[in-house]
């Protein structure tokens, strides 16, 4: 039975939250079926299968270019239905979330979000998810015969074997029950790097006094190559953009490397890190409790420590 999985992409770009959840499905044995929607170069498409997709549908209506969520939900009931896929696997976003809820009212599905590690088939379907903002772990029984899983950034290796998937066009019937919202406008990130995909970020606190010295966090982000975020404060007073803001109320991150600079640590702001593979933090209160969660710490003046960090980084 082959397993379906929803690939995102950002401007023709394929999420490696996607392509995650791609090796995810590959890992649990059977055959793979990506599903991706819009504006997304063959090639790209393509290069799913060495994720471990074996064949990629693409939808490319242009009524979906906007991003409806119940036309992409609709989308993905025909891709079940005409595959015969039992499982869906899908990565957890802001997109990825609303559109299983819909998909598992309509197929009556078990859906799990979070979901952090394979199944254990064992004995019926379980699965491990992370709760409590990455605090905890619930290990939770899908009893329906078809299940929905929204997988948890970096809970799997990304599997590379160089092989490449098929593309295949996929027809799609979108009913105008698909359409009852208009998007009139969208306004894109500012940033090259998007912040929910990076690999790499830089984040600045209220210890940056204000938006006047939000140079030294750009420089050291784009000399390491990374995106730039923030403390709720900072967007709230409108030194950045909201879209950057971090936390249990902002964009939840999980990169391989997280550099906090001038953020205390508060419980609100930890709850959209603690996924980082590593936390460095900069600060000049030895007690902020950012340092009780950092990987590497530097207690220092942000103003004297940034630049020497980024010229260092520079010359290396
Ligand atoms: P501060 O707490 O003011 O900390 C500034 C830090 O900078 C201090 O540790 C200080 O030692 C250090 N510093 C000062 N000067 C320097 C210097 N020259 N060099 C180096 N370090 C220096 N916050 C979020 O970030 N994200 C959220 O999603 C979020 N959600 C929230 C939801 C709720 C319901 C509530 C109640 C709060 C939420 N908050 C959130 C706010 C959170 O509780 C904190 O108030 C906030 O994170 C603090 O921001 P900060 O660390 O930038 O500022």
């Amino acid at each position: 039975m082959a397993i379906l999985v929803f690939i995102e992409h950002a401007e023709g770009v394929v999420k490696k939250s996607s392509l995650e959840a791609v090796s995810y499905a590959a890992a649990m044995g059977d055959e793979v079926i990506g599903l991706a929607v819009g504006s997304i170069d063959e090639g790209a498409l393509k290069a799913a299968g060495n994720a471990g997709a074996s064949k990629v549908l693409h939808v490319t209506d242009e009524k979906l270019e906007k991003g409806i969520i119940q036309a992409y939900a609709q989308v993905i009931n025909q891709a079940m239905e005409s595959t015969g896929a039992e499982i869906l696997v899908l990565a957890k976003s802001s997109l990825g979330d609303p559109v299983a809820a819909r998909v598992a009212a309509k197929q009556g599905a078990g859906f799990v979000s979070n979901v952090s590690d394979l199944p254990d088939t064992s004995n019926g379907f379980k699965v491990k998810r992370s709760i409590y903002t990455g605090k905890a772990f619930a290990n939770v029984e899908i009893k329906t015969d078809k299940k929905i899983l929204g997988l948890k950034k970096n809970a799997v290796e990304l599997k590379t074997d160089g092989s490449e998937a098929t593309v295949e066009k996929f027809d799609v019937l979108l009913s105008d029950d698909s359409f009852k919202v208009t998007i009139t406008s969208q306004d894109k990130a500012t940033g090259e790097i998007l912040l929910p995909e990076a690999e790499l970020v830089v984040s600045g606190g209220r210890g940056m006094k204000g938006p006047e010295n939000w140079g030294m966090i750009e420089e050291l982000a784009k000399t390491l190559g990374a995106a730039t975020g923030c403390s709720k404060p900072v967007s709230d007073m409108g030194w950045r953009p909201h879209h950057e803001h971090v936390g249990q109320t902002g964009v939840k991150v999980s990169p391989q490397l997280y550099v906090a600079i001038g953020i205390s640590g508060a419980i609100q702001h930890l709850a959209g890190v603690n996924s980082s593979k590593n936390i460095v933090v900069i600060n000049k209160d030895p007690e902020a409790p950012f340092f009780a969660a950092a990987d590497y710490g530097i207690v220092g003046d942000a103003f004297e420590v940034v630049p020497k960090l980024t010229e260092a980084l520079k010359a290396a």
